[in-house]
């Protein structure tokens, strides 16, 4: 019998539910994995969240990646200047053009925030044709990173109630906000700041990086927009197919990354007859948890969570229109969510009944986790398929929405 892992991106029953873990463990041993999470691929990073993700890289032995290699900090940080570029290095795959090589891009564009140099990802390595940490000393060394300032630097390495204790050691004043603190601590004890982070070294985009970055990042949004914009109209217009294609096309371009990761399951390559057909169930689902709301109401929320699902889960309230009114207990964000799990729902008991399972197991999270007595009623209950409450739970009083998910009951 196939296994089925239930993983609800931000919703469902807590991930701590020990029964969850308990079917997950149960699941493993068995030895036979099926995701049932759209979009497979984006497994990872939901479930790196997760306490057993410790258990699980042991069971997959997947290794960790090699630390990065940051050169020793410069002892005044804030005024070093470069080094100057060398000239003499062989040609690498880092010899291209920052300013039109995409993955430069995106790499220096998590440096627009201050942040310590080996925080780039191993998975970027393939791209880039080297380490990460080969690409940002190079960057380093052609000056496009920079060394941040000193209230920077003191900024990042501490918490507000870091500041608090070390203005408090000083006999000096604890309110006000972060960057005042900041202020306070080095116009007191400037000397001591910097030696206390002598050899914690932050870095990020010279102001030349900073223009050609935020400039690359502007014009993706314009063109992501664009997208949005198309492929709204096309799903509005009943033209679903050439929503698929739309978004299709515009994925094409993306730069995309392989994670390696035991449990991302490869997602199937997009296939528009699936997208077609997905929508048009999409369309027909009318969740009874939000049966207060209006016939036009209903129009927009099915058009929004199309797009949502052609784009693996992503949702902006921009989508519906600015005079949605929803229903009066959840806020439009949720009601979406709403729709989105019972889609997830519907889709789940025809996958159970597919691999022959008959009864399911309602699971809603716990009482200190914000779930609502009334779906704390359901928590743990078994019922035939047949028989089983229509998920979301319609008398769901949950603040966030209703996060219970029926699990199926396997016997081993
Ligand atoms: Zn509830």
């Amino acid at each position: 019998m196939g296994f089925l892992l239930n993983c609800l991106p931000g919703g469902g029953p807590s991930t701590s539910h020990p029964e969850w873990r308990a079917d997950l463990f149960a699941s493993l041993a068995a030895g036979v994995l099926t995701c049932n999470y759209p979009g497979g691929r984006h497994l990872s990073p939901f479930l790196e969240d997760l306490a057993i993700m410790g258990l699980l890289r042991r069971l997959f032995g997947r290794k960790e990646a090699a630390p990065v290699a940051v050169t020793p900090p410069s002892p005044t940080p804030s005024i070093a200047p470069p080094p100057a570029p060398s000239s003499s290095k062989p040609p690498t795959a880092r010899d291209v053009d920052w300013r039109s090589s995409e993955i430069h891009l995106l790499l220096l564009s998590r440096f627009l925030d201050a942040r310590p140099p080996d925080r780039v990802p191993e998975y970027f390595a393939q791209a880039l044709g080297e380490s990460p940490a080969a690409t940002v000393q190079w960057l380093l060394d052609r000056g496009l990173l920079v060394p941040a300032s000193l209230p920077a630097t003191v900024a990042f390495w501490n918490s507000v109630a870091d500041l608090k204790a070390l203005l408090k050691e000083r006999g000096l004043k604890v309110g006000g906000k972060k960057q005042e603190l900041v202020k306070r601590l080095l116009d007191a004890d400037e000397t001591g700041m910097r030696k206390r982070h002598q050899t914690e070294r932050i870095v990020e985009c010279s102001l030349e990086a900073r223009e050609r970055v935020t400039q690359y990042l502007a014009d993706k949004k314009r063109e992501d927009n664009k997208m949005i914009s198309a492929a709204l109209a096309a799903i509005r217009a009943g033209d679903f197919a050439a929503a698929s294609q739309l978004v299709s096309a515009h994925e094409a371009k993306q730069l995309t990354f392989e994670v390696e990761n035991p449990l991302a399951l490869p997602s199937p390559p997009r296939e528009t007859e699936a997208d077609v057909n997905a929508i048009q169930k999409i369309f027909t689902l009318r969740p009874k948890i939000l049966s207060q709301m209006s016939e036009r109401d209903w129009s927009a929320l099915h058009v929004a969570q199309a797009l949502s699902h052609l784009l693996h889960g992503r949702f902006s309230e921009e989508w519906l229109p600015p005079d949605f009114v929803g229903v009066t207990k959840f806020p439009a964000d949720v009601a979406r969510r709403m729709l989105y799990f019972h889609f997830l729902h519907v889709e789940r008991v025809e996958k159970y009944r597919a691999a022959g399972v008959t009864e399911g197991k309602v699971l809603c999270g716990a009482p200190n986790q914000g779930t609502c007595p009334e779906c704390m009623e359901l928590d743990g209950k078994t019922f035939t398929l047949d028989k089983a409450p229509e998920l979301p739970y319609e008398r769901c009083t949950c603040e966030l929405g209703c996060r219970c998910c029926l699990t199926a009951v396997i016997s081993f």
